[in-house]
């Protein structure tokens, strides 16, 4: 046996190998050919697109569309190496408004499966057609058929047995195939689009319906009908499309699509761009769905960084950035954040306890904590008059009982709380389960948030301070974030060497605990590296402080109190999650209960 590597001469690859390497970056399976295909018709125009598959696409992939078409002569040329009619120069590359560009995908299909191509020209009375298989090319004939091009690709990989074995089920390709359509259908509005396996029709848009309207093709009514639109612009770059409601979050980001330009993307900062606008609102871990669409001069974005183009690099990101979250967040923030009855129904269900499904055993994993305070329930109690509530001696005027525009609905009664932690309210059409410790929570942060956003968080002074004793290092570390501090309400002061002296806290903070919140003020400080912005020092140190001090699990609440909460949560925009993006009520339908007792 031979021990060195034997080197043979340098050879120049024939054309179908190189067609076939480069069918490695582009071709993995039958999705990749249906997205290449599909997105050639795009280029040319098409308004109808039809997809027929067979076993998965592996058998048979055709696209027919009804499009420009491509002159019999040039027949040949579109499945050459580098043949593209969407580009004829370097500069070119700057300001890409076509799917395709880089004139590999038919070459390197060509390379990898049995292909026949007809195609017809608009204003010519016939068209033409040619076979391609291993890299050979039929001569080009006249044929008869439909204005359009029609593409088929068969026995994919049949020539590189070792491709072809990395494919999986036909279950899984077809679902691959499928998915490409169907966002590129949701992409594409003004193109309808058609799909069938082995001549069954699968998915269908036409070319009239809207973006809502493919939404509820794709995934259904119930999501279709809860969408919120967002619109918005920052000079020629537009964004529109729609927010789904935090019960559709979900544990991978399948439902997060974002077009640019009438390309689907896959981008991580596009990714980040919803978890910011979501911030608060979805729990960690899970990705809302949403549905958006930019559009922008190709100048100012390279879609040329990714062989499959699903990356993309913004010219100007953190503008970019700023712009998108900005126009999310009022959106996301308009969504309706109750948690449905019905999920918490079958959590009771699964646990098989189907006797428990209306006392309120909470489900860990939806974000729910302290189901302790349960264990300690007595029986529930109707609050009819006013248990004496003995504010305690340090608070700050108490702000649960301010005077607030009183709503019919939300001061209808009467009230139950449970286990001093639930607040239960008959609602026109079921009833709702509210948790008074993240209600409070909530509507406390969002007054700051609002106050802040003012530039007018009102202050209570003390007359006299509170010091805190930090250490002579923290006490220089905090005097250097003194002045973005009293932005948001924080007044401190130095009080000799290692002690903080606290002079004023935001007023909305019931019962504000000066200990606790400096020392959140360090370890944000510390934690953010640079120094944080008042707006981090705001939604960091804030948000923890309007939890500490708002309405405890535990607390008993005289009705009036119970009034007063739910009067200026009905004010409130954002009551729906508290800060920490717990859910602060949970609404069982009469259609809920109906299931609950098997009615329905
Ligand atoms: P690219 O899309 O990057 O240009 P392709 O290999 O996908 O490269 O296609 C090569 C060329 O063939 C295209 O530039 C276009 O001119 C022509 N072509 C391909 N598909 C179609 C179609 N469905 N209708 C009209 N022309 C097409
Ligand atoms: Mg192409």
């Amino acid at each position: 046996m031979e021990s060195t590597p034997t080197r043979g001469r340098i050879n120049v690859l024939p054309e179908l190998v190189k067609n076939q390497i480069a069918a490695g970056e582009v071709i993995e399976r039958p999705a990749s050919v249906v997205k290449e295909l599909v997105e050639n018709a795009l280029d040319a125009g098409a308004t109808r697109i039809q997809v027929d598959l067979e076993e998965g696409g592996v058998k048979l992939i055709r696209v027919t569309d009804d499009g420009c078409g491509i002159e019999p002569a040039e027949l040949p040329l579109a499945f050459a190496a580098h043949a593209t009619s969407k580009l004829s120069n370097v500069s070119d590359l700057d300001h890409i408004a076509t799917l395709g560009f880089r004139g590999e995908a038919l070459a390197s299909i060509a390379s990898v499966a049995r292909v026949r191509a007809f195609s017809r020209r608009h204003e010519a009375t016939l068209g033409a057609q040619m076979e391609i298989e291993g890299g050979r090319a039929s001569e080009v004939r006249e044929a008869g058929g439909a204005s359009g091009t029609a593409i088929e690709v068969r026995d994919l990989f049949y020539n590189t047995p070792a491709r072809r074995r990395f494919l999986k089920t036909t279950a899984t390709e077809l679902g691959r195939a499928l998915d490409v359509i169907q966002r590129l259908a949701l992409a594409q509005i003004g193109v309808g689009f058609v799909a069938t396996h082995d001549g069954r029709r699968l998915f269908d848009v036409e070319p009239s319906m809207d973006l809502r309207a493919r939404v509820r093709r794709t995934f259904g009514a119930e999501l279709a009908d809860a969408l919120v639109p967002v619109s918005g612009a920052d000079g020629d770059t537009r964004l529109e499309g729609f927010v789904a409601p935090v019960r559709f979050a979900r544990g991978d980001t399948t439902r997060q699509m974002w077009f640019l330009n009438g390309r689907p993307l896959r981008d991580k900062i596009l990714a980040r761009v919803l978890r910011d606008a979501h911030r608060g609102f979805v729990v960690d871990g899970k990705q809302p769905t949403a549905f958006l669409s930019l559009s922008m001069d190709p100048a100012k974005v390279d879609v040329n960084v990714h062989p499959a183009k699903a990356e993309v690099r913004f010219r100007d990101e953190r503008r970019m950035f700023g712009f998108l979250v900005a126009t999310l967040r009022p959106a996301v923030q308009s969504t309706d954040m109750a948690t449905p009855g019905e999920r918490m129904l079958s959590f009771a269900q699964r646990r098989d306890d189907a006797a428990s499904t209306l006392t309120p055993q909470l489900p860990r994993q939806h974000g729910f904590a302290d189901t302790g305070a349960l264990a300690r329930a007595e029986r529930p109690m109707f609050v009819r008059e006013a248990p004496a509530y003995v504010a305690p001696p340090s608070a700050a005027p108490a702000r649960l009982d301010e005077p607030a525009r009183p709503r019919e609905d939300a001061l209808r009664g009467p009230f139950l709380q449970v286990a001093r932690t639930y607040i239960v309210r008959a609602l026109p059409d079921g009833f709702e389960v509210l948790d008074q410790h993240a209600l409070h929570e909530r509507l406390t942060f969002e007054q700051l948030r609002e106050e802040f956003e003012r530039g007018a968080i009102e202050v209570q002074h003390r007359l006299t301070p509170e010091l805190v004793e930090v250490g002579a290092a923290h006490a220089r570390l905090l005097e250097d974030h003194f002045e973005a501090l009293a932005k948001v309400g924080v007044v401190l002061g130095r009080f000799g060497e290692g002690v903080i002296a606290v002079h004023g806290l935001p007023a909305r903070l019931r019962r504000p605990d000066a200990e606790s919140l400096v020392r959140d003020v360090i370890a944000t400080i510390e934690a953010s590296g640079a120094a944080p912005d008042s707006g981090v020092l705001m939604e960091e140190v804030l948000h923890r402080a309007a939890c500490r001090s708002s309405v405890m699990a535990g607390d008993e609440l005289s009705e009036i109190e119970i009034r007063a909460l739910l009067a200026r949560a009905a004010d409130s925009p954002h009551d729906q999650t508290c800060p920490h993006a717990r859910p602060t009520r949970v609404r069982f339908t009469l259609a809920d209960l109906e299931k609950a007792f098997h009615r329905r």
